[in-house]
């Protein structure tokens, strides 16, 4: 698949067209960027985690019933994916307080709720991402009401399998961020990526971090932190 003009360079990836008009290349970066862009940063070898690992759990997923983009993985920072119309809504699950939910509530984190959390913020670097309800979204008119619904129970079965998955690595999945695309017949698939940047991920025992908030809170370890979590994915699945 040859890669063609440059549509798109965001912070972390840069998606290319192919000769193909369904499909896309997505190039991983390791630029980091946090707080909005206002911290900003390079995490060595970064691009070759998240892609391998969002690419790995894609494909798990697909395998139990929950669509995405995936294609196919073509070098260690570039993937094929489909080409979709990406939905302006970031979806994030929680298990456990961290984060903002922890400072909006003013809870500890770690606090392990008995039931997952859903949210949405809408994907407007201008306006800061802000926050807001299914109503918001449909009064938005950036999702009708069968693709919201879609769109949540494809996140709540996302959070059971890659929690029971990072389970087995003897890592705690925390909370996680999603994006969902439309398919150019409107079917709603998972998209973006799944890795250390876009996740919380605790080590089960000590609770360590090995996810990018070593890297927004000046934590250090953070190269060591994504090789150390991709390993334990490659013990699991395979190198
Ligand atoms: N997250 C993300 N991109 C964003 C905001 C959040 O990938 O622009 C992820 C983040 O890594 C975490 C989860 O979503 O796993 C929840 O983040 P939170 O709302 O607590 O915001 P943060 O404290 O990271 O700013």
């Amino acid at each position: 698949m040859e890669k063609k003009e440059q549509l798109y360079e965001g912070k972390a990836k840069k998606v290319f067209a192919t000769d193909d008009p369904d499909l896309l290349i997505v190039q991983y970066k390791d630029d980091a960027t946090a707080f909005n862009g206002l911290k900003k940063g390079t995490i060595a070898g970064k691009g070759v985690i998240n892609n391998q690992m969002s690419n790995r759990l894609m494909a798990m997923l697909e395998s139990e019933g929950v669509p995405t983009h995936f294609v196919q993985e073509l070098s260690q920072r570039e993937t094929l994916v489909k080409r979709v119309s990406i939905v302006p809504l970031e979806v994030i699950v929680r298990n456990i307080a961290a984060g903002s939910f922890s400072k909006h509530y003013g809870v500890e984190e770690g606090m392990v709720f008995d039931k997952p959390t859903i949210e949405f913020s809408y994907k407007n670097d201008a306006l800061g991402d802000p926050l807001l309800n299914t109503r918001h979204a449909l009064a938005l008119r950036v999702v009708t009401e069968a693709e919201i619904e879609t769109i949540k129970a494809y996140s709540f079965r996302i959070n059971e399998l890659l929690q029971a998955f990072w389970k087995s690595c003897g890592v705690t999945l925390v909370d996680f961020k999603l994006e969902f695309g439309r398919l150019s017949d409107g079917t709603i698939v998972l998209a973006d990526e799944i890795s250390p940047d876009t996740c919380r991920l605790w080590d089960s025992k000590t609770h360590e971090k090995l996810d990018k908030d070593r890297f927004r809170r000046d934590l250090g370890g953070v190269e060591e932190a994504y090789a150390e979590i991709m390993k334990r994915l490659e013990a699991k699945l395979g190198g």
